[in-house]
């Protein structure tokens, strides 16, 4: 069933659980991540992230997104993850997203503060609710931020984000403590003091980026300590890839389209219900 991302993390905080937030620019992303929700009766958050619009883009994801979540059998949000355009945002909202993030995070702490400001106002009058950044998640592939560096201009400081949401009335927050987006190529050294201190200073669900990668334990103890939202994404499309390679070395005779795709999604599925079953520890 269709249902509301603020509903789904306000739940999860109060259970000391997270919801998992898989992006899904393809079909078998989609139907992988239902499968592996249904299997394991966890809930699930769609999300597209804006940078995705080259694979597929928002206007025809979003659509397939809330029709799988309707006939999902557990609870299903919809959720523009990275959205970094207003027009991209008043766009998925006008689709019927529940939630959008808005990410302002690159810019100045005042330009964040105002953009963001206006876009929620916006979006709470249309019943949405919002994710925003603060600190920056990074890359290994794109910059040499993130990634275990104890940078405190990246990482998130307790009471920038406490002003942060006062000012601007968001629901849930981005924040960095240690994570990247994309493959690790050294493992992440998480700061697990600081999401604690910044939960207890604003309250609200904290989201966790970068969320492929992370070992059990960390992802344990980033949950324990405030992250309910975990964005999901890099492991999954990379063991779809990999069922893929194992099909054709399986099958070198049959190029049938349509049966790696069934295969890839299938390890997708795997994958995908490794991590919501760490999730809703
Ligand atoms: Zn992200």
């Amino acid at each position: 069933m269709l249902v509301n991302t603020k509903e789904l993390l306000v739940n999860a905080q109060k259970n000391k659980k997270a919801v998992g937030a898989f992006n899904c620019p393809s079909l078998e992303a989609i139907r992988a991540t239902i499968k592996a929700g249904e299997s394991l009766n966890c809930p699930i958050i769609l999300q597209h992230a804006q940078s995705h619009d080259p694979i597929m883009e928002m206007e025809e994801m979003l659509p397939i997104y809330m029709y799988y979540a309707k006939r999902a059998s557990v609870p299903v949000s919809v959720h523009l993850d990275h959205g970094s355009t207003f027009e991209k945002c008043i766009m998925a909202i006008r689709m019927g997203v529940s939630s959008i993030m808005y990410d302002a995070s690159a810019k100045d702490f005042e330009t964040n503060i105002e953009e963001t400001k206006y876009i929620t106002e916006i979006a709470h009058a249309a019943g949405v609710s919002v994710e925003a950044e603060l600190g920056h998640v990074g890359s290994f592939a794109s910059s040499d931020e993130g990634g275990g560096k104890d940078d405190e201009g990246i990482y998130t400081n307790p009471e920038s984000a406490y002003e942060f949401v006062q000012r601007t009335g968001v629901d849930f927050l981005a924040i960095s403590f240690g994570t990247t987006h994309g493959v690790y190529l050294t493992e992440p050294k998480l700061d697990i003091e600081r999401v604690k201190t910044i939960k207890e200073k604003i309250g609200i669900p904290l989201v966790m980026h970068g969320g492929s990668g992370v070992s059990e334990e960390d992802y344990i103890k980033s949950i324990k300590n405030g992250i309910s939202k975990i964005n999901y994404y890099t492991y999954m499309n990379c063991a779809g890839g990999e069922g893929i390679h194992e099909y054709i070395k399986k099958n070198p005779n049959n190029m049938a389209f349509d049966k790696m795709s069934l295969y890839a999604t299938d390890k997708m599925e795997e994958d995908v219900k490794r991590a919501m079953s760490i999730f809703d520890c």
